[in-house]
């Protein structure tokens, strides 16, 4: 690990305009992932251009693209914490993962087959989806030596059986697959926010008994971020944890471009504030996913997704760097 290399700090925005230039995740370095630079990144920034898994309105595979262009806003210091990402680890741009928009599965192989690369290398990711569906073959590499805990924010639980038949690959249905499979414990998984109209009255069931818990957006509401946030920690210990955040988890009235839209969700403050609490957890990667530009051409949810992706990435630069040190 080279903290502070020079060879993966972002573009200043005072030495080129944010305007300018090609727009890579946050102005870092985009480097190839088979090439020995990359090998030197502590935290990669990828996207997952895919929404094959999406069952009703499409569009996320535009999402990493826009947040690209979104992320030049963002600059390098947190204004709480005082964390600068770039100057604690090594991050870098890796590129979109290969997807085949024709091939739900060949694409779920394709990439986790990028992901464990990544893991290969030591590197940590930080994701742009991309539809939720992507969340599963990440998963699926990052627990392949056993299963990772996972803090969820979103309006939905997404671990539903089968869409129209007997289709199991769908974004409603990513950590269902991925508890089956191993990759996820139930025991310590959090979802947060959860909300919006049922198919049944039953539709949590399999989940609850699988031992996740489930934080519907009424206690969200009546605990607070603080209470909240202190059971997730607890929940997920010092194990190696997985974060996800939906887009959708955020009220549409800060994020309405995506495809799933829920009234009566979080504040972009309360976004905020969750992540913030997830630092000293033993974190191993991150997404954000369910940006849809195709519904807000503006950009405005994608610059709320990006402000998150810089959130979660202060925090999984504070985990990698702790782990740095305990290693030495
Ligand atoms: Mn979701
Ligand atoms: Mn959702």
């Amino acid at each position: 690990m080279q903290p502070k290399d020079s060879a993966f700090q972002p573009i200043p925005g005072m030495q080129t305009p944010r305007f300018a230039g090609m727009p890579t995740f946050m102005r870092l370095p985009h480097l190839d992932l088979e090439s020995a630079q990359a090998a030197k990144a502590d935290i990669g920034i990828v996207g997952v251009p895919f929404d094959g898994g999406t069952s009703n309105r499409p569009g996320p595979r535009h999402g990493p693209r826009q947040l690209r262009d979104l992320s030049t806003m963002i600059r390098t210091t947190h204004p709480r914490s005082g964390v600068n990402p770039f100057k604690l680890v090594n991050c870098a741009d890796l590129g979109d993962a290969p997807v085949n928009p024709m091939d739900i599965m060949q694409s779920l192989d394709m990439i986790t087959g990028f992901f464990n690369r990544m893991s290969d290398k030591g590197i940590v990711p930080l994701t742009a989806g991309g539809d939720h569906l992507i969340s599963f073959p990440i998963l699926r590499a990052l627990g392949r030596d056993g299963p990772v805990g996972m803090i969820h924010f979103d309006a939905h639980t997404d671990m539903n059986d089968v869409y129209f038949g007997d289709s199991k690959y769908t974004h409603g249905t990513p950590f269902r697959r991925a508890i089956e499979q191993g990759f996820l414990d139930p025991k310590r998984t959090i979802q947060i926010g959860i909300r919006g109209v049922k198919y049944e009255v039953s539709d949590f069931d399999w989940a609850l008994e699988q031992g996740v818990r489930i934080v519907e957006i009424d206690e969200f509401f009546e605990r607070g971020v603080a209470s909240v946030m202190t059971e997730a920690r607890e929940i997920v210990g010092d194990g190696k944890t997985y974060i996800s955040f939906d887009i959708d988890g955020i009220d549409p009235a800060f994020a309405p471009g995506t495809g799933t839209p829920e009234i009566g969700g979080f504040t972009t403050y309360q976004a905020q504030q969750m992540v913030r609490a997830l630092e000293g957890l033993n974190l191993v990667g991150a997404d954000l996913v369910e940006v849809s530009p195709p519904f807000d051409p503006s950009g405005g949810t994608a610059w709320v997704g990006v402000s998150i992706m810089f959130e979660l990435l202060c925090v999984l630069a504070t985990a990698q760097d702790a782990r740095s040190h305990s290693q030495v």
